[in-house]
């Protein structure tokens, strides 16, 4: 069954992105990678930002933008555009009355009883058919991976019961209930061989991969060497998810770039200016020419000077950047005068001083030293922050975005922390940004 939620960009790019346990309709989801965010045609479903290049640059980022794909439910209920998919997650569902755990009862259902009520596939076999809750704790690691608790391995700890008791994910035998004489703690037990163990979060768990997602079976990682140890964490844990954005407003030149025109239009075509580039002969190029001009509307002529300024470099003309030091870009853009500052521009600041300075002159008294402190007043009338996500983290916060595999060797014994790109595996040319 595909349900529908609506969710805001920032959200996405933000407490809600890729990798994040997401709350929608009571129940939980996680969130899929980049890699799933496509169209029908397998293509990236989001827009591509043109005109940031120094942005990227500066803030060293290689790969391009793209907004996280949009979409909209027409009125006979059919969906229009590209959905972010998520997964149901945690995996297992629990009874609130007898404790039983059903492993992904959505999927059981579905294929003993087609059609059956699929809210009715939720509900427990015990007195009452209460309705199942998904469990509250999850597995993660500091390398990024998520799964659910192996709940048969915790429930047969000891060497005897898990020699006796084979794992079954197609039948429900175990429980997970409040301890007897505690309200605190829960008790795990098995119907088939009345194995007992307390379900104790800072156990040792089983090796298995410290980077997987619940819903990645890819084998194209290169493994990861660590000792750290895998966690059990409450869904609602804090240091479960960390996302990693980062942030540049939009200023000169790039503020100033006009996106209207046949200029425009073919900057923003990567595959028109590939074709143009690839043409060799000038009987190909005039033919890829009228073309375009039919498919702009516009004279020919119009498609040539555009072809001619960009390939003299517009729109940047190759502005060296170097990444860093984007404070001080910013600074500047504030302070100095832009001349002819259009409205409609991407960074718009009005200056103040001499109305200012004019003031200062006609004070008297205290406040005029406050006044004198003030080097320039600019008041910003049009802003535009691009925010791009560059990962997450889990357990440990990491803000060092320019990890490479090669320094992933894990073995020191400090806390070691993993940036997971949005795409898991560092494969797409492209990030997710907001940003209007
Ligand atoms: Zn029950
Ligand atoms: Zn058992």
């Amino acid at each position: 069954m595909n349900r529908l939620v609506v969710t805001r960009w920032s959200h996405l790019l933000g407490y809600s992105g890729v990798g994040a346990i997401v709350r929608a309709d009571n129940e939980l989801f996680v969130i899929k990678d980049t890699r799933c965010w496509t169209d029908r045609d397998g293509r990236p479903g989001g827009e591509l930002l043109c005109y940031v290049d120094l942005l990227r640059k500066s803030l060293g980022i290689e790969q391009d933008l793209r907004q996280p794909p949009l979409s909209r439910v027409l009125r006979n209920g059919v969906v229009e555009g590209t959905c972010i998919p998520a997964q149901r997650f945690p995996g297992w569902m629990r009874c609130p009355r007898c404790g039983l755990l059903y492993r992904q009862p959505w999927h059981r259902d579905a294929r003993s009883a087609p059609d059956s009520d699929a809210a009715d596939c939720l509900r427990c076999r015990c007195t009452g058919r209460p309705r199942l809750q998904q469990v509250a704790w999850v597995v993660a690691h500091p390398a990024g991976g998520l799964r659910d608790l192996p709940w048969h391995l915790l429930t047969h700890r000891d060497a005897q019961s898990a020699q006796a008791c084979r794992a079954d994910n197609t039948h429900v035998y175990l429980r997970l209930r409040r301890a007897a004489g505690s309200g605190l703690h829960w008790q795990l037990s098995c119907d088939r061989c009345q194995a007992t163990a307390p379900l104790e979060l800072r156990q040792p768990l089983p090796e298995l991969d410290p980077q997987r997602q619940p819903w990645d079976w890819s084998k194209s990682r290169s493994a990861i060497e660590t000792r750290q140890p895998a966690q059990i964490l409450e869904v609602n844990d804090a240091r479960l998810y960390y996302p990693r954005t980062r942030g540049a407003l939009v200023i000169p030149p790039e503020s100033r770039i006009r996106r209207d025109g046949v200029l425009a239009l073919l900057y923003s075509n990567r595959g028109h200016r590939d074709q143009l580039a690839q043409t060799r002969s000038a009987l190909g190029q005039r033919a890829l020419m009228r073309r375009l001009a039919d498919e702009y509307r516009c004279p020919v002529t119009e498609v040539e000077a555009a072809w001619a300024e960009i390939q003299t470099g517009w729109p940047l003309y190759d502005q060296a950047v170097t990444p860093g030091g984007l404070i001080s870009k910013e600074f500047q853009a504030l302070t100095e005068e832009i001349a002819d500052l259009a409205d409609g521009e991407d960074f718009v600041p009005r200056h103040q001083t001499r109305g200012w300075r004019n003031l200062t002159l006609i004070a008297e008294g205290a406040e005029t030293c406050v006044w004198a402190a003030l080097d320039q007043l600019v008041a910003v009338t049009r802003l535009r922050e691009v925010r791009v996500f560059t990962g997450f983290s889990r357990i440990v916060q990491n803000f060092d975005d320019g990890l490479s595999p090669s320094d992933l060797d894990g073995l020191s014994d400090k806390p070691k922390t993993w940036l997971v790109p949005p795409d898991l595996d560092g494969s797409l040319d492209w990030l997710p940004y907001s940003g209007p």
